[in-house]
């Protein structure tokens, strides 16, 4: 997720979700209020108006919920004080609005409505999703599981080995898988596979493949690479992972609005910590499990990781980001059994999100994606860093 808050020192904000209109304004020829009120009047699709500009040069700002008309366009630019416009696509499949209401934003509103409804979790994601997209049924279900598919596809590459030189790890999950059908591995049965799976994104991650950046991207293999095989070994197919993908993701949003999924400010928790949390009521949809087991699965998978360091080596997102989303997937697992049997997770969901959120505010910044702290520091972190970048520089020389 990326915000641009300011252009030329101008404070804006720009998140991809509309589309926006920039329309610069000429130094010491502002565009008065009335103007702006005047040029708003003009079209009927402008969601919104924000003016960025001080006195004598400035960006107005329209966020708009359809492409800017091309009659309205051109009579901005006739205005004198108008030095240049730039229209911005959006880039999020959901545009934002003004005027969206969901139908719930917190663990205990949903399990609120849970109760009244007799609404399963499935059921509450996808009313949350058409809400939030004002999209009908049909097609947030075929959104998802187009991303399902593409992952699927993922795994099945990354199981096959990945080729990229600028990296620190090779090909992993090939050699886990290996030594798991020679019967050299501590029999585990699906967690095995699970493993096998996250190494496999994590490895397509890092030869520049397709993921989902689900919630990031260094934390991109604990979810699919747990409800992929579990699927699988649960015989169940793509709706049934589609509908899991879209739990998940409501797990997501709850955290999103109570935290942040950003390591640089609280730390890998955020980022492993979360998709393990949204794995693990993912894995009680695919068991058919209720509204307050896949909220508790998600709240005993964020307490097991509260506090979790980002410190990547060699300033690479593979270590010990693969560790850790394998560590993510497992911890998903045994947290959505536990709640599939019954067990407390005596802290609510939303007040794990919150102390989640404190704790990681208290993270000094050395330890906040910034390779300042921890393994980050290690001798043979700053060597694999060193040898990388001496590669990298030997290949940009070789013609
Ligand atoms: S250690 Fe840091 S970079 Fe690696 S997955 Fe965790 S948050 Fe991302």
């Amino acid at each position: 997720m990326v915000e641009i808050i300011s252009i030329d020192d101008i404070p804006v904000s720009i998140r991809g979700d509309y589309y926006e209109v920039l329309v610069h304004v000429a130094e010491g020829k502002e565009l008065t209020e009335q103007e702006v009120r005047l040029l708003t009047g003009q079209t009927d699709i402008i969601e919104s108006v924000t003016v960025s500009s001080g006195y004598g040069k400035g960006i107005i700002l329209y966020k708009m919920s359809k492409p800017a008309g091309h009659e309205w366009l051109k009579s901005l630019e006739q205005k004198e004080s108008v030095t240049c416009i730039v229209c911005l696509e959006p880039v999020m499949p959901v545009l934002s609005s003004r005027n969206i209401k969901v139908p719930f934003n917190t663990a205990s509103e949903l399990a609120g409505i849970g109760k009244k409804k007799k609404i399963n979790l499935y059921d509450a994601a996808m009313l949350y999703e058409c809400h939030r997209s004002s999209f009908p049924e049909e097609k947030v279900f075929h959104m998802m599981k187009d991303i399902v598919v593409l992952l699927q596809e993922s795994v099945r590459k990354g199981l096959k080995g990945t080729r990229y030189s600028d990296r620190i790890l090779g090909y992993q999950s090939g050699k886990f898988e290996k030594a798991r059908k020679k019967g050299n591995l501590i029999d585990a049965g699906l967690m095995n596979k699970i493993i096998s799976s996250n190494m496999a994104l994590m490895e397509v991650k890092s030869s520049m493949g397709l993921i989902v950046a689900a919630p990031t991207a260094g934390s991109c293999a604990t979810l699919p690479g747990t409800l992929i095989p579990t699927a699988d070994t649960l015989g169940l197919d793509q709706d049934d992972l589609t509908k899991a993908f879209l739990v998940a993701g409501m797990i997501g949003v709850f955290i999103a609005n109570g935290s942040t999924f950003a390591a640089e400010e609280c730390g890998c928790q955020a980022e492993c910590g979360s998709a393990s949390g949204m794995a693990a009521a993912g894995l009680v949809q695919l068991a058919g499990g209720t509204v307050e087991q896949g909220i508790s699965a998600a709240s005993i998978a964020l307490q097991n990781t509260m506090g979790m360091t980002c410190d990547p080596v060699a300033n690479r997102v593979e270590v010990p980001c693969l560790g850790k989303n394998v560590m993510g997937a497992v911890n998903a697992l045994a947290s959505a059994n536990m709640a599939l049997a019954g067990i407390d997770p005596v802290i609510p969901l939303d007040e794990v999100i919150h102390a989640m959120d404190e704790t990681g505010k208290m993270l000094p910044r050395e330890l906040c994606c910034t390779g300042l702290g921890g393994l980050s520091l290690t001798p043979t972190s700053k060597r694999i860093e060193e040898n990388l970048e001496r590669k990298r520089k030997a290949k940009s020389i070789i013609p």
